[in-house]
């Protein structure tokens, strides 16, 4: 395996001399990804402007064993794109063309570099727009929103990336270029698109997309809810989509996150308020006056202290400012913090939220809660000090009893952001051994020596039984021995 001294050289017949990084000042901005917890430098940062560059990176990299972490836009909460210190960084942010938008058969084609927001801003003369919305959509990239099947705001009526997804085109390990997917409604064998979605850079590099493009809706309102109990805003959560309304988006905020975002971006909300809802709800005008008033009535049901529809589009896309910058508003309040990802059947909403706030007290760090509630999508952010020895671990501890939580109700240990590194001990206990094994045949099938991202997303059956999940202890431990975090 080359040193880092070697990479310039050894890329050099491929990709310009200011595409290839490989000092420390330059590599620095990668050390992590928005899994800020643990940073290590990789051995190069690799830029390249075409997919026949990448295909002769991958070739190279394979020929010469070295590992490959591809990277969109860095956004990831788990650590996707954690640099592995004897691999490279393959950064695709180059390759952010958009290459059509075509408004007759509502799609758009782009790079994997694109950001999710320029995708609707290229569609919005045509109507259209791009629904999945991370919260992140100023910066992420489509590839990485397929690699993770990004979900957002939208996506409780719209659906994940997965549902808007109509084909991508791949580079193999062995540098093989194809695509996957169509228009149709139904694809012949089996379904590689759905496969790759998700895969978090573990089994190809994704070079091109087309994504569905929806026309914009007619009419939209958005609802504010607000709650003395936050047990009481779960409760109304479940009764509003028990009452036949899909909301566009059915979000939650926490009094700790009222309090922070307010300050941050002043978006109008009650800083008095146990919790909120806001509920977005579009259509057309008859249909949407009736679930305006599903969604009121269920509020005041539910207990709700205020229930006011936002006067006017300004209003709506304040009351989303704030839901949108409520990560970075956290910020004021505490150096770090994680971010977990887990998803749980919205009937526990209530009993899981109760669980989060005694772990909090339990284990001594503050746990603010937003999330999207319509999908059971919850992200307790969890607040430490890196600087204070044993805080990390405290958090650690806090964000792996709600995942193990959220499975014991029947849920799982991310909705939306991966696994990464960040929840490979979780995935011993979501998944027993057999299951894990499933996941390594198919790992092996796109790459038996293990380059892409190696060390990522599935645990080794020694990992588990050090972690004490239930599911490791029967069998032998067929895995490579691979890196370790
Ligand atoms: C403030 C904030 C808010 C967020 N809100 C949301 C949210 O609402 N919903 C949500 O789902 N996520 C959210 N995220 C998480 C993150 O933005 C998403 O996971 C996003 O899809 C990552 O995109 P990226 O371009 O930054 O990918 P990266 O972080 O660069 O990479 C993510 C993963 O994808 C892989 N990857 C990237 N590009 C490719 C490619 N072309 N081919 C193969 N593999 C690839 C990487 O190896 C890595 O495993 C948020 C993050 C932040 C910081």
């Amino acid at each position: 395996m080359p040193n880092r001294s070697e990479i310039p050289a050894l890329f050099s017949s491929c990709l310009a001399k200011n595409n290839i990084l490989t000092s420390t000042e330059t590599l620095r901005p990668y050390e992590c990804d928005g899994y800020t917890a643990y940073k290590s430098l990789p051995l190069a940062v690799l830029l390249p402007e075409s997919t026949q560059q990448v295909i002769d990176i991958i070739k190279i990299c394979q020929k010469e064993n070295i590992p490959i972490v591809t990277r969109g836009a860095g956004t990831g909460l788990s650590g996707g794109a954690h640099p592995i210190s004897n691999g490279i960084l393959l950064n695709l942010s180059k390759l952010n063309q958009i290459l059509e938008i075509n408004h007759q058969l509502q799609y758009a084609h782009v790079g994997p570099g694109v950001r999710n927001l320029a995708i609707s801003e290229a569609a919005s003369e045509f109507g259209l727009y791009y629904a999945p919305d991370p919260s992140s959509q100023i910066a992420c990239t489509i590839g990485g929103n397929i690699a993770e099947n990004s979900g957002g705001v939208h996506c409780l009526k719209y659906g994940l990336t997965i549902h808007n997804l109509l084909e991508v085109t791949f580079v193999t390990i062995d540098g093989e270029l194809i695509t996957i997917g169509s228009g149709c409604y139904e694809n012949p064998g089996y379904d590689l698109l759905a496969l790759l979605t998700g895969s978090e850079g573990m089994l190809a590099v994704m070079v091109e997309a087309k994504v569905k493009l929806l026309p914009k809706p007619l009419h939209k309102e958005v609802i504010l809810a607000a709650f003395n109990h936050v047990e009481e805003a779960g409760s109304a959560v479940a009764n509003i989509i028990a009452s036949g309304v899909i909301p566009a988006g059915l979000e939650m905020m926490d009094n700790a996150v009222i309090n922070a975002t307010e300050n941050f971006c002043h978006a109008g909300y009650p800083t008095d308020a146990a919790a909120i809802l806001l509920c977005e709800l579009d259509g057309y005008d008859d249909s949407l006056q009736w679930e305006i008033d599903q969604v009121s009535k269920q509020c005041k049901q539910s207990n709700a202290v205020t229930v006011q529809k936002a006067q006017n589009a300004d209003e709506q896309e304040l009351f989303w400012k704030g839901r949108k910058s409520a990560f970075p508003a956290i910020g004021q309040l505490s150096p770090d913090y994680l971010c977990m990802d887990g998803t749980i059947p919205r009937k526990h909403l209530a009993h899981v939220l109760g669980e989060i706030s005694n772990y909090s007290k339990q284990i001594g760090l503050a746990v603010a809660n937003v999330f999207h509630a319509g999908d059971g999508n919850l992200h307790p952010l969890i607040m430490y000090d890196a600087n204070n020895s044993g805080e990390l671990e405290k958090a650690e501890e806090i964000g792996g009893k709600i995942l193990e939580l959220c499975v014991s109700v029947g849920g799982t240990i991310t909705g939306e952001h991966g696994v990464g590194i960040e929840k490979l001990n979780q995935m011993c206990v979501q998944f027993k051994r057999e299951e894990l094994n499933q996941f390594e045949r198919i790992k092996e099938a796109f790459d038996p020596t293990h380059l892409l991202n190696p060390g990522k997303v599935i645990p080794t059956l020694q990992r588990c039984a050090e972690f004490g999940a239930m599911h490791v202890h029967r069998g032998e431990m067929p895995f490579k021995d691979l890196p370790r975090f």
